[in-house]
């Protein structure tokens, strides 16, 4: 078996050393790039949202070097993931692919059909190290992100225009490459001194921008045209709401056995929404609403066009930016979207900003 998996930023590193671990052939798709677009935009249906088109890419030029199975997660609720693995698994069938599809969801959704696709997964592997490969997963995934949350605070001081997005891309090489676990922490120390490295002495005086929105569209450069690089290089220490070291914990862990509640959420969302609308559509509202009474000097919601869940944050984020004085830019994002005006937008808004006076000093 020959296993592949959509691309989410750089989740493919954790990804990649789960499967390794137990012994998996892994055929990490190629970066995403416009053709794995391309090829999304063609095979998938018009109306689906960026995200589907962009995995349905991945999955065909994994397909092109190798692989023969797709590990996809699945999904509950008002929005459209909960289609994805089963919509996926028919385009490739028609396509001719033979690939096959193995889906990971909770097991209080269809316990029959995990049961069955968790055999297929582990047959003949080396179940024994399932501890030890879910462990050097989790520190991967770990170090993965606090290297790209210390690069967000330390790319609107670097001392040269993309020296922390090439450290960064550096630390996380050596990330992946780590066979071990005293390998990663030491990746990850070398890695957060090198980016300490590329902050310019005095340049301390930043704006801070919370950036809020649809989990893969926050997380993916791509299909985001680098916003938090963006961002960053226009003067702006980003602080990310989502986390993917979080969603295991609360969806993965918790929401497995029934025990995740949005109650926290929703009381940071009280007067706007009334719970949980699919996707991260609460988390926007709550977040955004949060971020506001942290101070941030703006907000940047991101959203794929057609998105259900963030359609519904973005008519409620109209009121939390008017009630909380706070400027909350939206930026919708699908296969037509241009560089150019993209950046106009982003510009325009942090002189919107600068203007505003509401400055942030932090070391
Ligand atoms: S949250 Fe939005 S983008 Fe993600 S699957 Fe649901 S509808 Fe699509």
């Amino acid at each position: 078996m020959k296993i592949t998996f959509p691309h989410m930023g750089s989740l493919y590193i954790a990804v990649e050393a789960l499967l390794q671990e137990l012994g998996h052939d892994v055929v990490v798709p190629p970066p995403t790039t416009k053709r794995t677009l391309e090829l999304g935009v063609r095979y998938g249906p018009e109306v689906a949202c960026l995200p589907f088109k962009v995995m349905i890419g991945n999955l065909l030029e994994a397909r092109a070097l190798g692989a023969d199975t797709v590990l996809m997660i699945g999904g509950t609720g008002p929005c459209r993931l909960g289609y994805y693995a089963e919509v996926q698994r028919q385009i490739l069938e028609e396509l001719g692919t033979g690939l096959e599809v193995l889906v990971l969801e909770q097991p209080l959704e269809n316990p029959a059909r995990l049961r069955g696709d968790l055999r297929e997964l582990f047959r003949g592997r080396r179940v024994s190290r399932l501890p030890w490969a879910l462990y050097i997963a989790w520190e991967k995934l770990k170090a993965c992100e606090a290297l790209e949350e210390l690069a967000l605070v330390v790319r609107p001081r670097e001392k040269a225009l993309g020296l922390t997005s090439q450290v960064l891309a550096q630390a996380l090489r050596e990330v992946r490459e780590a066979g071990g676990v005293r390998a990663v922490h030491q990746a990850l120390k070398l890695g957060k001194v090198a980016l300490r490295d590329t902050g310019a002495p005095g340049k301390d005086r930043v704006h801070r921008i919370g950036v809020v929105g649809e989990i893969y569209t926050v997380l993916e450069p791509f299909v985001n045209l680098r916003l938090e690089e963006r961002l960053g290089q226009l003067g702006a220490e980003v602080v990310r709401t989502i986390s993917v070291v979080e969603w295991v914990r609360n969806h993965v862990l918790k929401g497995s056995v029934g025990l995740y509640k949005t109650t926290k959420l929703e009381r940071s969302a009280v007067g706007y929404l009334r719970g949980w609308i699919g996707g991260h559509g609460l988390e926007s509202v709550a977040r955004a609403n949060d971020l506001a009474a942290d101070g941030v000097d703006g907000v940047v919601h991101i959203l794929p066009f057609t998105c259900m869940p963030e359609v519904v944050a973005q008519a409620i984020l109209e009121g939390v930016a008017r009630d909380r004085e706070v400027p909350i830019l939206s930026l919708v994002v699908d296969e037509h979207t241009a560089e150019a005006g993209f950046q106009t937008r982003l510009e325009a808004f942090m002189d919107l900003i600068r203007r505003s006076e509401r400055w942030a000093v932090h070391v």
